[in-house]
């Protein structure tokens, strides 16, 4: 394995984010469906742990800041219930090689 290899979580360590606080990039359509979701698969599948089920309000509490832009939840999602952009030019992850 290569000495440079390293895992999500040094990886989260080292990206920079810059936020665009008037657009978010990612929105879900309908809460409802989330409710019904059977497994909720965005809660564990997001690398960046954006999605939280909240039992008390039943709603899915949702961060775009932090995004990796990998585009699992999207994929994942079984109802097409993520409205997904790519973070305006300029803002979102920044990654850092080496
Ligand atoms: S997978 Fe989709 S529908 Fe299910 S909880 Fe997550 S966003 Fe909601
Ligand atoms: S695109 Fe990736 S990092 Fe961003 S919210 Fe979806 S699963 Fe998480």
């Amino acid at each position: 394995m290569s000495s440079k290899s390293i895992n999500v979580d040094q990886k989260l360590a080292v990206n920079r984010f810059l936020v665009d606080e008037s657009y978010r990039h990612i929105k879900i359509r309908d809460q409802e469906a989330c409710k019904n979701c059977e497994t909720r698969p965005c809660t564990v599948a997001c690398p960046a742990k954006l999605y939280e089920w909240n039992e008390e309000t039943k709603e899915m509490m949702y961060n775009y800041e932090g995004c990796l832009e990998c585009g699992t939840c999207l994929l994942i999602c079984p109802h097409d219930n993520l409205d997904w952009n790519y973070p305006r030019g300029g803002f979102g992850v920044q990654y850092r090689l080496g």
